[in-house]
C-alpha cells in the first residue's frame, strides 16, 4: 500500500515493532507523571539505538540514518501511535544544524546528539512572543570574544532532559543590532534557572518550564551561523518539524481508529455490536476517510522533498499537511472518546489520553491560524495549481 519500497517497509516495521513494545507501558506512565521505571527507559533507549531508529534525519557521514524524507515520516508516524510521548525516545537532532555547524560545534554537541549521548531543547518563545517570533525581547550583548545572554523563555520542551539549549535572541549592538541569532547554552550553566514548571494538559516526562537566562556568558564559538547570516536555517526546521507533527498525527489517528473499531465490534448494546448503529459506524467511517486523505498528502509532501520540489512550495505544503493532519487527528480523537462512551473519559483509555495530547498539535510549531496565513500568502503569490 502507498507504493512503499522493501526498504521503506522494513523501516516502517522496525519502528512499528518498537512502538508496539512501548504501548503496554502507557497507563503506568500516565499514572506516574509520564515517567517510566528507570530500567525500562534505559532498556528501550538502547533498543531504539540498536534498531537504527535514532537520528534518522542526519546524514550517514555524521553517523545518522541518512533516511529519505518519506522514511523519516514512516518512523515518526509510528512514534505518534504511542501516548505520553513514549515514542520520543526515537530522537531526531536539529535537522538544520549540519549545514551551519562549525567543526567545534560538530564535535562538542552535534555528533554526541546524533549518537544519542546528548539532547537539545529550544528556548525561543517568550511571554510576549510566540506566533510573532520577530518580537522576542531576549538580547545577546557582545563583550570581547563573549556574548552575554538575557531573556525569559516559555514552554522550553524537554529542558529537564536536555544537555544544552538553543537560545534565540536579538543582537544588542554592532553592525547587526536588532537581528536574530541563535546560541548554544550548556545545561546547567551559571545564570540559567527554572522560574517555574507549569502543569500542562498532557502527562509527559518531558516538561516545558519557564526558564530565565540572566547574564549568561558564552564564547562566540557558541553562536550558530554568522552574525548577520540570518536565521534562514530555521525555516528548514519548520518545514521538517511541521511535516513530522503531521506524521505523528497520522499514527495517533490510526491507533485511535483501530482501538475504537475493535471496541465497537465487541461492545454489545441493545443486543447488537454498536458498530452496527449507523451513528457509531459513521464516526469510524469519517475518521478512516480523513486519515486516508491526510496520509496521502503527508506522503506526497515527503516524496516531494525527496524529489527536490521547489522550497517555497514545500514551505506552503508543510503548513498544509500540519494544518490538515493535526485538525483531522483532533476530530478523530473526539469521535473515539464518543465511541468508547464513559470508558473514553477514563485516563486509562487511549482515546482520553490522545484527546488531551493531540490538542497541542494545533498550537505548537505554529498555530492552525498561522499555518492558514502562510498557505493563503503562498496561494496569493503562486496560485493553487502549484500548491495543490
Ligand atoms: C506544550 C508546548 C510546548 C512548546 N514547546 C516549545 C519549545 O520547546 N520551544 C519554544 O520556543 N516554544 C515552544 N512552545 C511555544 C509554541 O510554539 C507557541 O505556544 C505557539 O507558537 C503559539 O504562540 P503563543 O502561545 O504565544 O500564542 P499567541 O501568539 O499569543 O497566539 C494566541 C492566539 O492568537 C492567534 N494569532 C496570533 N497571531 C495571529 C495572526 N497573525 N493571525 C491569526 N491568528 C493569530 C493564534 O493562532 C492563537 O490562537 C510550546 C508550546 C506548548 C503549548
Amino acid at each position: 500500500m502507498h507504493g512503499l519500497s522493501p526498504d521503506d517497509l522494513d523501516i516502517q516495521q522496525r519502528a512499528r515493532g518498537f512502538i508496539d513494545e512501548l504501548i503496554p507501558y502507557e497507563v503506568e506512565a500516565e499514572m506516574n507523571d509520564g515517567e517510566l521505571p528507570a530500567d525500562v527507559k534505559e532498556k528501550y533507549e538502547a533498543r531504539a539505538r540498536e534498531l537504527g531508529l535514532l537520528a534518522t534525519n542526519m546524514p550517514k557521514e555524521l553517523g545518522g540514518g541518512g533516511f529519505t524524507a518519506l522514511q523519516q515520516v514512516l518512523v515518526q508516524e509510528q512514534v505518534g501511535r504511542a501516548t505520553n510521548a513514549l515514542g520520543w525516545m526515537i530522537s531526531t537532532p536539529p535537522q538544520w544544524w549540519p549545514e551551519v555547524a562549525t567543526e567545534y560545534q560538530l564535535e562538542r554537541w552535534l555528533l554526541p546528539t546524533v549518537r544519542g549521548d546528548m539532547s537539545e531543547c529550544y528556548a525561543i518563545t517568550e511571554e510576549g512572543a510566540g506566533s510573532d517570533v520577530e518580537s522576542i525581547s531576549a538580547t545577546a550583548r557582545r563583550e570581547g570574544d563573549e556574548y552575554v545572554l538575557d531573556g525569559v523563555k516559555w514552554h522550553v520542551t524537554s529542558y529537564n532532559e536536555a544537555s544544552y539549549a538553543l537560545f534565540e535572541a536579538k543582537l544588542a549592538s554592532g553592525e547587526h543590532a536588532g537581528e536574530h541569532a541563535m546560541f548554544v547554552v550548556d545545561l546547567p550553566s551559571p545564570g540559567v534557572r527554572v522560574v517555574r514548571t507549569p502543569a500542562y494538559s498532557h502527562t509527559f516526562a518531558h516538561h516545558h518550564p519557564v526558564v530565565a537566562f540572566e547574564g549568561v556568558r558564552v564564547p562566540s564559538s557558541h553562536r550558530v551561523g554568522d552574525e548577520g547570516g540570518g536565521m534562514s536555517y530555521s525555516y528548514e526546521w519548520f518545514r521538517f518539524e511541521r511535516m513530522m507533527v503531521a506524521a505523528r498525527c497520522l499514527g495517533a489517528a490510526e491507533r485511535l481508529i483501530e482501538e475504537a473499531t475493535a471496541f465497537a465490534n465487541d461492545r454489545v448494546v441493545y443486543g447488537q455490536p454498536i458498530v452496527n448503529y449507523q451513528h457509531v459506524g459513521g464516526m469510524l467511517a469519517d475518521s478512516a476517510t480523513e486519515l486516508y486523505a491526510a496520509r496521502a498528502i503527508v506522503y506526497d509532501m515527503a516524496r516531494g522533498i525527496d524529489e527536490g520540489r521547489d522550497r517555497k512550495v514545500q514551505h506552503a505544503q508543510a503548513s498544509m499537511v500540519k494544518l490538515y493532519a493535526s485538525e483531522m487527528a483532533g476530530r478523530v480523537a473526539d469521535r473515539a472518546v464518543q465511541v468508547f462512551g464513559g470508558r473514553g473519559y477514563m485516563r486509562e483509555n487511549v482515546a482520553e489520553r490522545f484527546f488531551r495530547e493531540l490538542r497541542v498539535e494545533r498550537i505548537w510549531e505554529g498555530t492552525s491560524e498561522i499555518q492558514r496565513e502562510i498557505i493563503a500568502g503562498q496561494l496569493a503569490k503562486r496560485g493553487v495549481r502549484q500548491l495543490a
